[in-house]
């Protein structure tokens, strides 16, 4: 099959034939659908996210499934399924928890060998999943049946900026009717992020970027200002939209640098909740004034895949899909081909695109 592998840090994907491993006893084949073309993707490719060469990049698709293994138990051969880039194994305790972001199958899951590449040696897939490819071999864990008639290319978004994004909103923060919300970084997650504080029932939500480009994409999703970093301080500029006092919610969804996560911080009012919903640097600080957070009671949170329990939540966020609550459709800026992808790392680095998908392999 074909499939876009990591080769070396900061080159090129490369896209060749691969022999994906037959499924184990609890593995599962997805034919692949659509995948989209997520920032942490480029992470890895950049070397932001430093993961041993020999994978195939993707982590947010969805697909059907085709073949199952002897003991698979959780879906069936023609289900619709997205996939989630946290297994769900269901009987651990972050999982019996309902907190299945939090699996304590996920390293198991992601280290596992999937295929062999032409010249004999192996290869992985990035969070157990590997979308940028025809098809991928996962764990049972990694996939969610869903029931519904979006688009593929819709659906596949589900798989990480969305869960991330309204998760975060609605999970991880529990943004309350009538609450101010700031959000710094309106890419794909960002926006969900925005959609999630609308769906909640904020009653300010001021989207904050660089540049204009991303004034029209965010107020035609429920932003009600729209703060231009390049305009000026974006704490001062959110301090002065909210008479002095700052956002109930703030989240950060750039890359979180400490200059991003000192702005968020920043513009949180007092009592305020921030929340680090953005996938930062491995080695990344972020230091604080302890007085003041003494002084002003703030409430810091890391947000890691929206806080989903995906067996609840894929569904929960097509049926609003559905209902027309959730816009996924304006979030796809552009279908593309497999052979595509390098260049879809360069339209996101320009800022041109929410995201791009994957619908032809
Ligand atoms: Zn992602
Ligand atoms: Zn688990």
């Amino acid at each position: 099959m074909r499939a876009a592998l990591f080769l070396e840090t900061g080159g090129d994907l490369s896209i060749e034939n691969v022999e994906p491993t037959a499924p184990g006893p609890r593995d599962v084949l997805v034919q692949l659908e659509a995948s989209g073309v997520c920032h942490s993707d480029l992470s890895i490719k950049n070397g932001f996210v430093p993961m041993m060469p020999g994978m195939i990049l993707g982590h947010e698709g969805a697909g059907v499934v085709v073949d199952v293994g002897a003991e698979v138990t959780k879906v069936k051969k023609g289900d619709k399924v997205i996939a989630s880039f946290i297994p769900a194994c269901g009987v651990c305790i972050p999982c019996l928890g309902d907190k299945s972001h939090l699996c304590d199958s996920e390293l198991e899951v992601m280290m596992a060998g999937r295929g062999t590449r032409a010249d004999g040696s192996g290869y992985t897939a990035m969070t157990g999943l590997g979308t940028f490819a025809e098809a991928m071999t996962v764990n049972q864990s990694s996939v969610v049946k869903v029931e519904t008639d979006v688009p593929f290319d819709q659906l596949a978004l589900i798989g990480c900026g969305v869960t991330t994004g309204v998760g975060a909103a609605l999970n991880t923060a529990k943004v309350h009717p009538g609450a101010t919300v700031a959000i710094i970084g309106c890419g794909g997650v960002g926006l969900s992020v925005l959609q999630g504080a609308r769906i909640a029932g904020a009653s300010r939500i001021i989207a904050i970027d660089q540049g204009e480009e991303k004034r029209a994409v965010s107020t035609s999703q429920g932003a009600t200002d729209y703060v231009d970093g390049l305009q000026g301080d974006p704490v001062a500029q959110v301090m002065q939209l909210t008479s002095g006092r700052g956002a109930d919610y703030v989240f950060e969804v750039t890359i979180g640098s400490p200059e991003a996560l000192a702005q968020a911080y920043g513009m949180t009012r007092k009592g305020g909740t921030m929340v680090m919903v953005s996938m930062p640097r491995m080695e990344g600080q972020f230091a604080i004034s302890t007085f003041d957070l003494f002084y002003s009671e703030k409430t810091i949170k890391g947000c890691k895949y929206g806080s989903a329990q995906v067996r609840r939540d894929f569904q929960r966020f097509v049926d609003l899909t559905e209902t027309g609550r959730l816009d996924l459709g304006n979030m796809v800026s552009r279908h593309i081909k497999l052979d595509e992808v390098n260049d879809a790392f360069g339209a996101m680095e320009r800022r041109e695109v929410v995201r791009s998908v994957i619908t032809s392999f």
